[in-house]
């Protein structure tokens, strides 16, 4: 296929690589003039758009996403077939259909997880939003560029089970690393809370697999110095759309609301930069009723 790809960061990089890779035909926009191996820069959007069977998009935000959207459908083959797999807020790849719609393309919202090691790796799981017709088209991509696809439901979806399993995370982290500071201070060594939890009721992803406690449990950014991994930041970006989320639909998310404040206070004061797991040192630190 021909395929037009719209940011080549940390994610969309290595993504359009393996699409590459696997034969296909990568032509990549991106405005800083970062490249890809495999694929043949464009000069402009206009010229990344014309002609592509799909186009894919990779971009920091839904503002972004928006703008991008406006200048490019306008200019995409009739038939052809966008599908944005950035993290954005529910009403931007609602907007983003619409154009899409609009210009008789059809549409995925299609985000990602499994971080920058599992786009180079090829074993991303996308969640998608959109026509049944539509996802079945993307299948063929989403199993070269991850190891799992599940189809969500209609447009806005794909989003809507980002945002919802990343406020489990966000707020199963904090809880984990709670317990670990407050075992240190009950003087209960964090190996033996790690054996009895992880195979208790307390058993979790955060605590299981992705343990913030350096020298327990599997390997994880804990045993590389709270480096990324996953950085606190871009969980402080994925609550905070959750929140947005929630505050449109009226629904109540007081763990979402507390874990969202937690992080923008860590990231504000020194988390910036390091794995979300991190909260961890930063809670042996503090005292009771302290910002983190
Ligand atoms: P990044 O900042 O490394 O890459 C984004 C790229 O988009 C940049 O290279 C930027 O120059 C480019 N860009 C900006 N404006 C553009 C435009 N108008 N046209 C074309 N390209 C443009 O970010 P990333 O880590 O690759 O993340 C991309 C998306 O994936 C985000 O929405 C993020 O939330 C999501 N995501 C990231 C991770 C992760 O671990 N990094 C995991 C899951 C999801």
């Amino acid at each position: 296929m021909k395929i037009g790809f719209f940011g080549l960061g940390n994610m969309g990089g290595p993504m359009a690589s393996n699409l590459a890779r696997a034969g296909h035909e990568l032509t990549g926009y991106d405005p800083v003039g970062t490249t890809a191996e495999g694929v043949v820069a464009a000069q402009s959007a206009t010229e990344a758009v014309a002609g592509q069977d799909v186009v894919i998009t990779m971009l920091p935000n839904g503002k972004i996403l928006r703008d991008v959207y406006d200048e490019i459908v306008g200019h995409g083959a009739q038939g052809a077939l966008f599908v944005d797999c950035s993290t954005v807020d529910v009403d931007s790849a609602l907007h983003a259909h619409a154009r899409a719609r609009a210009a008789g393309i059809d549409s995925l919202d299609a985000p990602v997880s499994g971080g920058i090691s599992g786009a180079a790796a090829g074993t991303l799981t996308f969640m998608v939003g959109g026509d049944a017709t539509a996802y079945a088209r993307a299948v063929p991509l989403f199993d070269i560029m991850g190891q799992k696809a599940v189809h969500c439901g209609a447009d806005g979806t794909g989003q809507a089970a980002k945002i919802c399993n990343n406020m489990i995370l966000g707020i199963s982290m904090i809880g984990v690393c709670e317990a670990f500071a407050l075992a240190d201070r009950l003087g209960l060594d964090r190996q033996k809370m790690f054996d009895v939890a992880s195979t208790s009721s307390g058993s979790c992803w955060a605590l299981n697999s992705y343990c913030p406690a350096p020298g327990v449990g599997p390997k994880s950014p804990a045993d590389n110095g709270y480096n990324p991994g996953f950085a606190a930041e871009l969980m402080l970006k994925d609550l905070m759309l959750s929140q947005a989320a929630a505050e449109v639909v009226n629904a109540p998310t007081p763990l979402g609301a507390a874990a969202a404040a937690f992080y923008q206070a860590f990231v504000d004061h020194g988390g910036r930069g390091r794995d979300f797991s991190a909260v961890l040192p930063r809670l042996t630190e503090m005292k009771r009723g302290e910002e983190p």
